[in-house]
């Protein structure tokens, strides 16, 4: 029972002092805004807390100010002094990136997420599959601790919900996600400006890596499939940084007809990063897993050995088998 489990997160919570949080490898606003409302939840709370991260915050969420406090993981200078550990939108542990290396042996961890691949690695495990975005639950666990919002965390809430649901638009947009999405809205959050930040406004890089991507959108026989690949060397090309590559999969999941749409993004030592959409019938997280990755149904990823043309090929592949195609 839901009840219970966000009894027994903030039990968890209040047998602590001092707090770990973290989150996935190149955070995505979800996981941002996460770490960040958990952060304030401790602090309504009286704890301790380190925010950290494999790595840099996107430079486009840094409207939210406390997002400054969330450090980037240095393995020469790993945290220490903290005695539990919150895991947020990690689907499961390996998610966590380098900075799991510097976990102590044994530390207590809340795993708190809505993938439906989460493997329950934590010690106590607050999940929720049918919630759109994590900040849907932690919005959730701050009612039932009856902590009132304020701006700060209204802000946070209502990105995450905005970023999870690709503007309130995807299959995961429901009452509930409307409801709390109004209910910060009365909070005084501006969500025009922050939309229009968020979804509409681009960096020249980032223009210039869809071009290049575009020239490079290819489809299966039966245009039941679209993909496009970014190389390593476009990014300095282009000036592009690692969010510049967010949003690109859908231009290849949007064309009418195509059921997954699928961005192949080389990294510096020459893997594979795969990002994949279904429009249809087709349950990408099952084709991630396959590949050691994960998601949800319809928004899924993992990372492959190189040569990128091989890893195209081998994930085209097991696509094309699990549409029947
Ligand atoms: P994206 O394609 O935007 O990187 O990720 C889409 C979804 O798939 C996200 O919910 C993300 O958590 C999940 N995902 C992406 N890459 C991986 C991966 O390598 N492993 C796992 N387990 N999940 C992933
Ligand atoms: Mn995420
Ligand atoms: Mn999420």
């Amino acid at each position: 029972q839901y009840k219970n489990k966000l009894e027994d997160a903030l039990a968890f919570i209040r047998s602590a002092e001092r707090f770990l949080v973290v989150s996935h490898v190149q955070p995505d606003g979800d996981a941002i805004s996460s770490t960040l409302t958990v952060g304030w939840l401790l602090k309504q709370l009286g704890k301790a807390a380190v925010l950290i991260n494999e790595g840099t915050v996107p430079s486009r969420l840094a409207y939210m100010e406390a997002s400054g406090t969330i450090m980037t993981f240095n393995e020469e200078e790993p945290p220490t002094a903290y005695d539990a550990i919150i895991a947020v939108d990690c689907a499961d542990f390996r998610r966590i990136g380098l900075v799991a290396g510097s976990f102590p042996e044994g530390i207590p961890l809340l795993n708190i997420d809505h993938h439906p691949t989460n493997d329950d690695f934590g010690t106590v495990n607050l999940i929720r599959t049918d919630a759109a975005a994590t900040v849907e639950i932690l919005h959730d666990l701050i009612e039932y601790a009856e902590i009132p919002f304020d701006q700060e965390v209204a802000t946070a809430i209502y990105t995450g919900l905005l970023t999870d649901t690709g503007g309130f638009r995807y299959s995961n947009t429901n009452a509930s996600v409307m409801r709390i999405a109004s209910r910060m809205l009365e909070q005084d959050v501006q969500g025009h400006w922050i939309a229009d930040h968020l979804l509409e406004r681009m960096t020249k890089s980032q223009l210039l890596l869809l071009q290049r991507g575009l020239n490079r959108l290819s489809f299966s026989a039966d245009n039941r499939i679209a993909w496009i690949y970014i190389a390593y060397a476009d990014m300095a090309e282009t000036g592009a940084i690692g969010d510049d590559l967010e949003g690109l999969v859908n231009y290849a999941r949007n064309v009418e007809g195509v059921e997954v749409g699928i961005l192949f993004k080389e990294t510096e030592n020459g893997d594979v990063k795969v990002s994949m959409r279904s429009v249809g019938q087709a349950d990408v997280a099952a084709i991630a897993q396959t590949f050691g990755g994960g998601g949800h149904v319809r928004a899924a990823g993992c990372k492959l050995n190189g040569p990128i043309s091989e890893a195209i090929t081998a994930v085209i592949d097991t696509v094309r088998k699990a549409l029947g195609s």
